[in-house]
């Protein structure tokens, strides 16, 4: 099997006969490398556009927040970004540097970012909304040397425990009255007139596939979010998928929703497009239906790439708000982050006209795993099969959670369609995450034997499609059954009533734990004990009475992550009156939206049922 060369797309027609042609040489050879040898992601992403004939063609089209729109060639990004790693250098900030961001959606996040990468610095986003606390626990876990920031930010926020981060040597200010310095601390600058100073040739010191380039921290629904860094060969992963998942072609305009302080903003929201040298959207506003939909009708976005709580909210809100909208330029929606319930799949496909394909992955993977391919059957409420070069396996689990062995001291792979265990993959895929910063016995307890741990709950059915049924803490075993939250989650968003569903066991001397449900219910709809009544008949018709909620509670809002998940341990906390944990990734929809931005403005207004500021993963 060969691949297409640079130039042409990258496509899968077929999945089973590439799965079995597949080699990642094809497509290390695919790649272009470094002129004087090596492999640099900032490379892939926007020199060799410029090289290979694509220099005008748009890169970044930002909108602001007003909807203004800047258009950002490659060539200019080219420039910019040169001259950023210059500035580095020039500030005496050699390979290796560690540099942060910590702004809204703006141009010089996506400058900074490919900048440090083409600098041989180690890139690490970090999320706008985070307050001082979880910003300075990062920067000092990340050792973070530089930190690209906005004047409002730096004075909310990072002004107050400057002196608490000692491995900063440097501030760089950018936006919005970026050229005054606040304060009289030395490190602290605009990054303006460095730029304006630096050179916008650059040439690239020779990163090999294994230099660290990427510092991603995840997202802390399950605890302490841990620091996850990742090598340049991660790129290959990103162009692979960025074709086989999520087809992109060079005439592309393509939107991830991702919040680029993220690791799927990162990796699809920066990476992954640019390497396939299409227009990618940035937009500078938070998740608002009506706004969203705009975006893709103005700019005829042909691939949109979000997460199930945006498709939730859209498919609450109704379909009036999508026919009123010439959305045709769509062509695939894929979505990722959790769990995507069956009802969300039909009810968007329907919506769009297009193919929605969920896919699976984590901060620890770097890049899409498992997925459903635009050529294949999708099952909905399924996340697809394992991507061409990469091998799945569940594996069986004790009660304990630990895997069980076999005589030899091997984990034991369950082939029974309807048995769950632990998501596994074969250890080695270029993206594969190589170390937890500060923790590698953390980091070594994730492999066992030639398998990574997910730490996620899934099954895999006769024609090897997989299934996620939960995180492995957030199971539930109850009366002898394992139950899976998504399963009844996703029984109760069937419900027209129901907007979103977070379930829990909650411990119980008889049954092990009773299964309960935290719903908050669609526009409209009041909560009366027949509405209650009438959720838990649904959910036993549904699910049977082994598996159904035993108790249903109506919420206001459920707690989310900021980057868009149900925080599943947070509910189990409150219930049961325990700690609550850390808590530095909950969005705050009551302090005026979590996403206060980089211009300190509370996010633009229409319709944001039940706090969505961390919608955008
Ligand atoms: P932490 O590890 O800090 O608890 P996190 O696991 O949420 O946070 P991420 O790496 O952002 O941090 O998320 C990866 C997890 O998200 C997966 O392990 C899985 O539980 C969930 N997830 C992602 N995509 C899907 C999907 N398509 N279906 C089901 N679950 C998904
Ligand atoms: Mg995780």
């Amino acid at each position: 099997m060969t691949l297409p060369s640079l130039d042409d797309p990258l496509r899968l027609d077929d999945y089973g006969a590439t799965r079995r042609a597949f080699d990642w040489d094809l497509v290390t050879a695919r790649l272009q490398g470094l002129p004087g040898g090596g492999l640099n992601i900032a490379y892939e992403a926007v020199d060799r556009h410029v090289a290979n004939g694509r220099r005008d063609h748009v890169a970044l089209r930002w909108i602001s927040r007003r909807g203004d729109l800047i258009d950002l060639t490659y060539d200019h990004l080219r420039r910019r970004t040169n001259r950023f790693a210059d500035a580095l250098a020039s500030l005496g900030h050699g390979p290796g540097v560690r540099v942060a961001t910590l702004t809204g959606r703006i141009p010089d996040l996506y400058v900074a970012a490919l900048g440090t990468l083409k600098a041989a610095g180690i890139y690490a986003p970090l999320f706008s909304a985070f307050g001082p606390e979880p910003i300075r626990q990062r920067v000092e876990l990340g050792e973070i040397e530089v930190l690209v920031t906005t004047p409002r930010l730096f004075a909310r926020k990072v002004e107050p425990i400057l002196d608490d981060l000692p491995s900063l040597r440097h501030v760089l200010l950018t936006g919005e009255g970026g050229g005054s310095i606040p304060g009289d601390d030395a490190r602290v600058l605009a990054l303006a007139p460095l730029l304006a100073e630096a050179s916008e040739e650059w040439r690239i010191p020779a990163t090999t596939p294994d230099t660290p380039a990427l510092l991603h921290f995840t997202s802390g629904t399950t605890g302490t979010p841990k620091g996850v860094v990742h090598v340049h060969r991660a790129v290959e992963v990103h162009h692979l998928t960025g074709g086989y998942v999520l087809d992109l072609q060079p005439d592309d305009v393509y939107w991830c929703t991702a919040d680029p302080g993220w690791v799927t903003g990162t990796s699809y929201g920066i990476i992954s497009p640019l390497t396939h040298g299409v227009t990618a959207i940035v937009d500078e506003g938070d998740f608002d239906a009506d706004r969203w939909y705009s975006v893709v009708e103005a700019n005829r976005v042909t691939v949109w790439y979000t997460a199930p709580t945006a498709i939730r909210m859209m498919m609450r809100l109704g379909l009036d708000a999508v026919r009123s909208r010439d959305l045709s330029s769509l062509r695939l929606v894929a979505s990722v982050g959790e769990p995507l319930n069956p009802e969300a799949v039909s009810w968007a496909q329907d919506a769009f006209a297009v193919p929605v394909l969920d896919n699976w992955w984590q901060t620890e993977t770097g890049g899409i795993m498992v997925a459903n391919y635009r050529t294949e059957p999708v099952r909905p409420g399924s996340m697809g099969r394992p991507l061409p070069g990469i091998e799945a396996a569940i594996l069986e689990r004790g009660p304990d959670g630990e895997l069980r062995l076999d005589g030899d001291g091997r984990p034991i792979e369950l082939t029974d369609p309807e048995a769950s265990g632990e998501l596994a993959l074969r250890a080695g895929w270029p993206s594969m995450f190589r170390t937890y910063l500060g923790q590698p016995d953390r980091y070594a307890a994730s492999f066992a034997g030639d398998w990574y741990r997910s730490g996620d709950l899934a099954r895999r059915d006769a024609d090897g499609y997989y299934w996620f049924v939960g995180r492995g803490d957030d199971v539930i075993k109850s009366a002898g059954h394992l139950i899976g939250p998504f399963e009844v989650e996703s029984a109760l968003v069937a419900h027209p009533a129901v907007a979103e569903a977070g379930v829990i066991g909650v411990p119980d001397e008889t049954m092990g734990d009773v299964v309960k449900a935290f719903v908050t219910l669609a526009a409209g709809v009041d909560d009366t004990p027949e509405l209650r009544r009438d959720l838990l008949g649904h959910a036993r018709r549904l699910l049977g009475p082994a598996v159904a909620p035993r108790e249903i509670e109506v919420a206001d809002s459920l707690p989310h992550t900021r980057s868009g998940k149900i925080m599943r341990r947070l509910l189990k906390a409150r219930e049961l009156g325990l700690d609550e944990g850390d808590l530095s990734t909950l969005e705050q929809p009551d302090a005026g939206g979590a996403d206060l931005d980089a211009d300190g403005e509370p996010p633009g207004g229409g319709a944001r049922p039940g706090g969505t500021g961390g919608v955008a993963r």
